[in-house]
């Protein structure tokens, strides 16, 4: 499979007050065309300051990329200007799906305006610079794509199982429910015909059954249009049910990348085999995990997550494992070998595994 995404020793710290947060340490992970891929990891490793880095919208001025790539169709995005990164590449090349769908809504304007905004400056023919057919005060939307767009916007609410798509266009994002409001950043993100989605945890504001239904229509509509997705996710049940391939981070650092099937089977790291026994058993006992994620202002040297391993020797405290293994990679010295069976996993994702 080629590689659409491929990101690279990606290095991102944040200066705060505190001090500076070493958020992302040389992180390496790759898309191939039409798979969906979910970042795992707890709260605070790094998940959504990768995806915004890779959509180009860390916050400016706190935040720093010091060093890395991130090669998108071949083209290393970290190379372009902020300016063409937002015409060429954001909302039209890679999406973005996030957590919260009043984030990419403006709850001053109507569904349909802000569908119809999207499209004038990112569908598939809308020009990418100043140009020909570049809307201008005179010209802003030709009629005639204005029409196409508009067909295409209902179609695209069809898919996402609008109903009623025409009255939904003039309503205000608040007078929608929150699955009827991430149907509709579902659709925006579609609309261009994107390549990549970038979903940072786009269920977890909503409530459990309905975070089923939006999944399972997320995995629907990549899979039928073929378009990669990268999912962050805090929860492994949802990993197991959506993702092809599934790459863990702890603290900053991606520590294991394997494919689903062989990822849920026998773990290979021991942070991440730590974290499926930390998932209820269906005894209902959970085991934590010893010790705590550390500070990203001071983390330790080597392996992050050597202070809470057992298994940790010398060189994990002072280098950072190298990346070993085929398909099923593991960033560490001491990789374990325990079949999920040993794991007593119950087997428990977030929601059940009904088909879509
Ligand atoms: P996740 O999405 O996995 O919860 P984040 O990428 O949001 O993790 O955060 C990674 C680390 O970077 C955390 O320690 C967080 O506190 C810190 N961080 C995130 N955003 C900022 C910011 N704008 N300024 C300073 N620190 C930040
Ligand atoms: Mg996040």
């Amino acid at each position: 499979m080629t590689d659409l995404l491929s990101v690279r020793d990606l290095e991102v710290n944040y200066h705060t007050e505190r001090g500076v947060v070493r958020a992302l340490d040389g992180v390496s992970l790759a898309i191939g065309q039409g798979e969906v891929v979910g970042l795992v990891g707890e709260s605070g490793c790094g998940k959504s300051t990768l995806a915004r880095a890779i959509l180009g919208v860390l916050p400016a001025p706190a935040s720093e990329v010091v060093t890395g790539t991130i090669l998108f169709a071949g083209q290393n995005l970290l190379d372009l200007s902020s300016v063409e990164v937002g015409r060429r590449i954001r909302s039209r090349r890679i999406a973005f799906i996030p957590q919260d769908p009043f984030g990419s809504l403006n709850p001053l304007f109507t569904i349909g305006q802000q569908m119809t905004d999207l499209m004038q400056w990112k569908s598939p023919v809308a020009p990418d610079k100043p140009g020909r057919g570049w809307p201008t005060l005179l010209a802003p939307y030709p009629a005639q794509r204005k029409a196409q767009d508009r067909q295409a916007i209902l179609d695209m609410l069809e898919s996402v199982q609008i109903p009623e798509p025409a009255q939904v266009l003039s309503k205000l994002p608040h007078e929608l429910s929150g699955g009827q409001r991430q149907r509709i950043v579902i659709a925006m993100a579609l609309l261009p015909q994107p390549e990549l989605i970038i979903a940072d945890e786009p269920t977890t504001a909503l409530d459990v059954t309905i975070q089923a239904q939006i999944l399972r229509l997320l995995h629907r509509e990549v899979k039928r249009r073929g378009v990669s997705v990268l999912f962050t996710t805090h929860d492994l049940g949802t990993a197991w049910e959506i993702c092809d391939r599934v790459v863990v981070m702890y603290a900053g650092q991606e520590v294991e990348v394997a494919p689903n099937e062989a990822f849920f089977a026998a773990p290979r790291h021991p942070y991440t085999a730590k974290l499926l026994q930390s998932l209820p058993r269906a005894d209902g006992v959970a085991q934590d995990i010893p010790g705590e994620i550390p500070s990203l202002i001071a983390p330790p040297a080597g392996c992050r997550f050597n202070p809470r391993c057992e298994h940790a020797s010398a060189p994990c405290r002072t280098t950072r494992p190298p990346t070993v293994g085929g398909d099923h990679k593991v960033r560490c010295y001491h990789p374990v070998a325990q079949p999920l069976a040993q794991l007593r996993w119950g087997g428990a994702p977030s929601y059940g595994a009904e088909g879509s």
